[in-house]
């Protein structure tokens, strides 16, 4: 059996070592050592031994790592240089080794008549090497899930031997460091209090959102949107993101919303939940009350937000995954008048009943037809004359609302014009509440701020 010593003195014989790539084939070994001090070690220890002269480590004559693990505080002061300006609280770090630097691993464990694997890799020591320094330099955690900045080092991207004579100011090459900056988030509520704003931005089908067709005389505006390039002139989306990627210094954003309601339904009292998402932010910080106050005095009473907050990137897909009920109030016409026992027993038969709906005849006609089955949890309406009424709907996600007052042709069934006999027709429809069906939007685990106070 060979000992530790044993193996250290054929790791030394296949050539010039420096102390890391010495001390790394046994890194599993001795936790809170760094491999340079495990080589020091076993360099000391083997120089004691033979009661020989000491020789230190010269990385630049190392012939696995060719002089990069003399370079961990070149690399970690680039990094730290490409990130200034940009506000981050966890980093990762990542490392692109040469192949042939990785074959003089292998190489050196194969001649040392070593496992393959034993210890670690230099990728794994330089990214935790490097990953420790600019953790130091700038205060900040690493994270291996889904940090705020990810720097990826590419070692062949710069020459490790000039790096190690220019001293100990030395930087490399910026061109070697890949600085990614991860998306931050903003959550909120919105309300639409005008109709006909989209929720996102629609660009025009005629021109592709260009502003621009082909005349006679070359490029004219397009006669469809009149050059503006978007069928509707704003959308919830285009009131939002400026003010949110500006207040996070981004670069682009977009917009995710817990479902849409229709283009001429408006969504008022609590608001429809959204995210924001920011790409590149170089603050991840601002303000959610100023941002807040900012857009709604923006947007000048068409559309608002409320209760913005930080929130994480698990929030994208909370948003859009889940489960919510809807709340409406529709002014409904009925073609003939409607007596008022009748009104109110046909909302009571609605209560709590389940709907078989085809796709309504107004959706994507290309969209195969499905029938689905949506439950109405609930149904109040007032009749203020013998044919108009608000009625007011609360339903699970999905349902949809105009077909159940109108029964779309008798695809959905039962619905309030069938139930009375008569036609009915939503001549304004409102979506007041988004809830979730188990529990709330709003967990504080989806945040990364301080819950605000409610000023409402
Ligand atoms: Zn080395
Ligand atoms: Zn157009």
């Amino acid at each position: 059996m060979t000992t530790l010593e044993d193996d250290a003195r054929a790791l030394l014989a296949t050539g010039p070592l420096c102390d890391s790539c010495l001390g790394r084939p046994f890194a599993d070994r001795s936790f809170g050592l760094t491999n340079a001090e495990r080589g020091r070690a076993l360099r000391t220890t083997i120089a004691l031994a033979d009661d020989a002269d000491y020789d230190p480590d010269a990385p630049d004559a190392c012939w696995v790592c060719e002089g990069y693990c003399g370079t961990f505080d070149a690399i970690a002061a680039t990094i730290v240089a490409e990130l200034d300006g940009i506000d981050f609280e966890t980093y990762q770090v990542g490392t692109k080794v040469p192949p042939l630097v990785e074959e003089n691993e292998r190489l050196l464990r194969e001649d040392a008549a070593l496992e393959p694997d034993s210890g670690e890799s230099l990728k794994r020591e330089m990214n935790r090497e490097v990953g420790r320094r600019v953790g130091a330099k700038t205060g900040t955690d690493v994270d291996f899930d889904r940090p705020d900045v990810l720097a990826v080092i590419d070692l062949e991207g710069f020459g490790p031997l000039d790096v190690l004579e220019s001293g100990a100011a030395a930087e490399v090459t910026s061109h070697a460091v890949d600085v990614q900056i991860n998306p931050a988030f903003v959550y909120g509520r919105y309300r639409k209090l005008e109709r006909d704003i989209p929720q996102t931005e629609w660009p025009c089908r005629e021109c592709g959102g260009s502003g621009i067709q082909l005349g006679d005389g070359g490029e004219e505006p397009c006669d469809y949107c009149g050059g503006s390039g978007y069928l509707y002139e704003t959308s919830v989306e285009q009131t939002v993101r400026p003010h949110v990627v500006d207040a996070m210094d981004g670069d682009e954003g977009t917009f995710h919303g817990a479902g849409r309601e229709d283009v001429d339904a408006r969504m008022l009292e609590e608001g429809r939940p959204f995210v924001l998402e920011v790409k590149r932010p170089r603050n991840r910080d601002p303000d959610p009350a100023a941002l807040e106050r900012e857009i709604n005095e923006a947007a000048a009473g068409s559309v608002e937000v409320a209760g913005l907050r930080l929130a994480t990137y698990e929030m994208v897909e909370r948003v859009k995954e889940h489960d919510a009920s809807k709340r409406y109030r529709a002014d409904v016409e009925f073609s003939e008048p409607i007596d008022e026992t009748a009104f109110e027993d046909a909302l009571a038969e609605l209560r709590g009943t389940t709907v078989e709906q085809d796709t309504p005849q107004r959706v994507d006609h290309r969209r195969a037809a499905l029938t689905r089955e949506r439950t109405v949890y609930d149904t109040d309406g007032d009749l203020s004359d013998p044919t108009r009424a608000e009625v007011r709907i609360h339903g699970e996600g999905g349902l949809y609302v105009k077909e159940l007052v109108s029964s779309d042709d008798g695809r959905t069934e039962p619905s309030l014009a069938g139930l009375l006999g008569t036609d009915a027709e939503v001549t304004a429809l409102d979506v007041i509440g988004v809830e979730g069906e188990t529990e709330p939007f709003e967990l504080e685990e989806y945040f990364r701020d301080e819950p605000g106070v409610d000023e409402e």
